[in-house]
């Protein structure tokens, strides 16, 4: 008798469960249950349709129910939702257009994603409201962007989907706020990297408000208000403040839930139910290098989830082993991207955390079109390893993250990052890349030849806090950057020796007092902090990225 595959989801994981599933047996009986009109769509694509880089709607419809029949021979129940599970009997309640009806399953796979947040304010429903988590939430958007024409436009939520529609706004000629009521947009990056995309947003003139919340949504004025009183113009408002896992019928089954309030699954992704798979943003997983448990709602882990649990429903024994949250976000001609644990993920993970930021160019600086690119990477004092990185520039920033997540999941070291034999020529990047130059960094870093400073930690210790150990009147802050630098903006305090001239002006520097020396980047003040250590100066740090890291991470007092 063939087996009875059921797929609850036909988008990322259901899809891919299912393909995966007749590609393993040519005999299964395979059913995709899917609630909404489309299966097997692009939901990543959505934003760029309404931004209008993307034209053709059809091209985000990458299969159809017959499409599905006839390749892989797989039933696609569209418009059909599944109300409940029989665990005992191993059926599905189903509702459709037809009625309410049971299918049997010798193997479930739950692939039902997420659903959008909604925040609790009065307002939401208001007719130029929306959220972007389906197809025919983008054509309602769609509709509504072509028949009203609105002028202005709130987003709120900093994440990827928040950027994504701030730029599609944008770009449609509306005036755009982004509204975020953490202290930053991109919440999963460190600060510094939120301030480098808000600069960007802002530079193409989105405005952007954080660490405030929504209070409520006048749809009769088309204002948008704030909790400190504020009104914006809001003819269109996009909510995407965030996503939760839909668990209502894992919870009717009675299947155990996580600690994190994802759905419970082990490592080959099968439930508290010996019959019953899942996959995708509904499960709760494994983070690759914190080795805690998180959730990540993120489209690759939820396709390869989607093929582990459909090989494993189908008698195999594939192991999920979790993932890294690599993730990448455009903002107008920049790239951000991420992986791994952030500097303040891996503090609470409770590593010894170490942190190095270069800029550089993206390739040879003497091949015509480099851009600047912010690179940081996070490794642990102890041992060396790789924790995590952030990259962030109009080029190259994707092409670093994604070597950084294949080191993370090998497990590699500051020092085989500094060994990493990458592809070189000038138009491509340098004979050290950035990864091989952040690696040197760390490394200078741990075995003390060339100590560190975040600005995160200078901003502590020149604040004088319990941390800084008094340090707030001994440290000297020493500017190697040229004069006119200097002059345009500087840390309130800072002594400034250009790195050229700091041979000769050492009697200048005075001795017994921890030193923090910075340029604009971090090379020319390890030079100088060389220069120091040479001659006698023992307590020297460089500032990690330089002055650029202090204008990104904000709240320093500055002269200018
Ligand atoms: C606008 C947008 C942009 C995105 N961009 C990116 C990106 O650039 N990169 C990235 O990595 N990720 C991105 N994501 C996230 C990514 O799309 C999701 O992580 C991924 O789709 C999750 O796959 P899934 O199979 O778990 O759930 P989904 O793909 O959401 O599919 C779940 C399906 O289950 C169906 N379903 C739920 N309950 C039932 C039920 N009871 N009966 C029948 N059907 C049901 C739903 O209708 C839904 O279609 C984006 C998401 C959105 C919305």
């Amino acid at each position: 008798m063939s087996k009875k595959i059921l797929i609850i989801g036909g988008v990322a994981g259901g899809a891919t469960a299912a393909a995966r599933a007749r590609r393993i047996s040519e005999t299964a009986d395979i059913t995709v249950v899917e609630r909404g009109p489309y299966v097997s769509y692009a939901n990543c694509g959505l934003p760029y349709y309404l931004s209008q880089d993307i034209r053709k709607r059809s091209a985000l419809l990458l299969q159809t129910p017959e499409g599905f029949d006839s390749r892989y021979g797989v039933k696609v129940l569209v418009g059909t939702e599944a109300l409940a599970i029989d665990r005992a009997t191993r059926r599905v309640r189903i509702k459709n257009a037809a009625g309410e009806s049971w299918l049997d399953y010798d193997a479930l796979i739950l692939a039902q994603g997420g659903a959008p947040l909604t925040p609790p304010v009065p307002g939401v429903d208001g007719p130029n409201v929306f959220r972007l988590w389906t197809v025919p939430d983008m054509d309602r958007i769609h509709e509504f962007l072509e028949s009203q024409k609105p002028a202005s436009a709130v987003v709120t939520g900093g994440g990827f989907i928040g950027l994504e529609m701030a730029e599609a706004f944008r770009k449609r000629g509306i005036a755009t706020t982004v509204v975020e009521l953490l202290p930053r947009v991109m919440s999963a990056m460190d600060p510094e990297f939120g301030s480098l995309i808000a600069q960007r947003l802002e530079a193409h003139g989105v405005r952007v408000l954080t660490g405030v919340g929504l209070k409520a949504i006048h749809a009769g004025t088309r204002e948008v208000e704030l909790e400190d009183g504020r009104r914006l113009p809001a003819a269109v408002v996009l909510l995407s403040v965030g996503v939760r896992p839909e668990l209502g019928l894992a919870k009717q089954a009675g299947l155990a839930l996580g600690e994190t309030g994802g759905l419970l699954v082990d490592e080959t992704l099968r439930t508290s139910d010996p019959n019953i798979w899942a996959a995708g943003d509904m499960n709760e997983i494994v983070h690759k290098v914190s080795g805690r448990k998180v959730r990540i709602p993120l489209a690759g882990p939820a396709n390869r989830q989607g093929r582990i649990a459909a090989s494993n429903a189908l008698g195999q024994s594939l192991k999920y082993r979790g993932a890294l949250a690599s993730s990448v976000v455009k903002v107008f001609d920049a790239t951000a991207a991420c992986t791994g644990l952030s500097e303040a993920a891996a503090r609470a993970a409770g590593f010894e955390v170490g942190s190095a930021t270069v800029v550089r160019d993206h390739h040879a600086g003497y091949y015509p079109g480099a851009k600047e690119l912010v690179l940081k990477i996070v490794y642990d004092r102890k041992t060396g390893r790789l924790l995590g990185g952030q990259a962030f520039g109009e080029e190259g920033a994707d092409k670093r993250i994604d070597t950084l997540a294949a080191a993370l999941q090998g497990k590699l070291t500051l020092e085989d990052l500094a060994e990493l034999d990458l592809a070189y020529a000038p138009p491509y990047s340098s004979a050290n890349d950035p990864l091989n130059v952040a690696a040197f960094v760390g490394l200078n870093d741990i075995t003390g030849f060339s100590p560190l400073v975040t600005a995160a930690e200078l901003k502590g210790l020149l604040a004088g806090g319990a941390d800084a150990g008094g340090d707030a009147e001994r440290l000297l802050v020493l500017d190697v950057r040229n004069l006119g630098e200097y002059e345009a903006s500087h840390l309130k305090g800072a002594l400034n020796i250009p790195v050229d001239e700091l041979r000769f002006r050492l009697d200048e520097v005075p001795r017994g007092r921890p030193i923090v020396v910075h340029c604009r980047s971090g090379f020319r003040s390890h030079l100088a902090l060389r220069i120091l250590k040479q001659n006698g100066f023992p307590e020297v740090r460089n500032l990690s990225g330089g002055y650029l890291s202090v204008l990104a991470d904000g709240g320093f007092e500055r002269e200018e």
